[in-house]
């Protein structure tokens, strides 16, 4: 049962009316949050956590290794980290160079199925370092999908921070057209993750079928109004 006053439920309605017969996957972003308050969300039902730095998530899957929680890795990954990423996460979010790709791979227990991966991709962000030019998914997914040990599941993107929603929109649109293509080319490809707080019914319309949304959940990252 949702509590009354968490923003959880709120949340899940508008993504069903953004979605409309669509089913869309929320990942709850927790990075600087307490795992009290991931404790607190996963109670009431929602099972997939976004985490940023992998040390942090590191510790709060100790305090929470009682509960089924699928945790992605949604922040920029530093090839040093990719051992504790491979056997730590379900999910990597943010695969945006060729390097990465072997290490993950070596990395992933055999004991574990394999690790789902996303390509990040830099959709028009001359600011962001983070994320792999529309031009290089291709090959990338070439590499990721002759790993047995990863699973290609998709494309990730943070947008540049548009003003104008007209421009936030196509970005969007040519992340789907881009997913599409990939879509198309390997079955296993079935995920399009993008759409925050902000933005995320626009980005539903837009195609995505993964939203990670962090503070329209949690509130503000350094008021902490969950804190333990
Ligand atoms: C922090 C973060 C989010 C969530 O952002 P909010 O605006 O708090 O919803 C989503 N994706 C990534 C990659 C992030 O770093």
């Amino acid at each position: 049962m949702k509590g009354m006053h968490h923003p959880l439920g709120a949340i899940e309605t508008r993504i069903r009316v953004a979605a409309g017969a669509r089913a869309i996957a929320l990942v709850a972003v927790s990075k600087l949050q307490p795992a009290s308050a991931v404790r607190e969300l996963a109670c009431l039902g929602q099972r997939r956590f976004g985490e940023n730095y992998v040390q942090e998530a590191l510790h709060k899957q100790a305090e929470l290794a009682d509960l089924d929680i699928e945790w992605h890795l949604i922040g920029p990954l530093q090839s040093n980290k990719c051992g504790d990423a491979a056997r730590h996460f379900d999910w990597v979010q943010s695969v945006d160079r060729a390097k990465l790709v072997p290490l993950l791979a070596r990395e992933r227990p055999i004991e574990r199925a394999p690790l789902n991966v996303l390509i990040q991709v830099n959709i028009g962000d001359e600011t962001s370092k983070s994320g792999c030019a529309p031009a290089a998914v291709s090959t990338l997914a070439t590499l990721i999908s002759a790993e047995p040990r990863l699973c290609l599941r998709g494309l990730m993107a943070i947008p540049a921070p548009w003003p104008d929603p007209d421009q936030r929109r196509a970005d969007f649109a040519r992340m789907q057209q881009l997913f599409e293509e990939i879509r198309a080319r390997y079955p296993t490809a079935d995920t399009l993750s993008m759409g925050m707080s902000d933005d995320f019914e626009l980005a539903i319309r837009e195609g995505a079928t993964m939203v990670r949304i962090g503070s329209a959940l949690f509130g503000s990252r350094t008021a902490r109004p969950h804190s333990v």
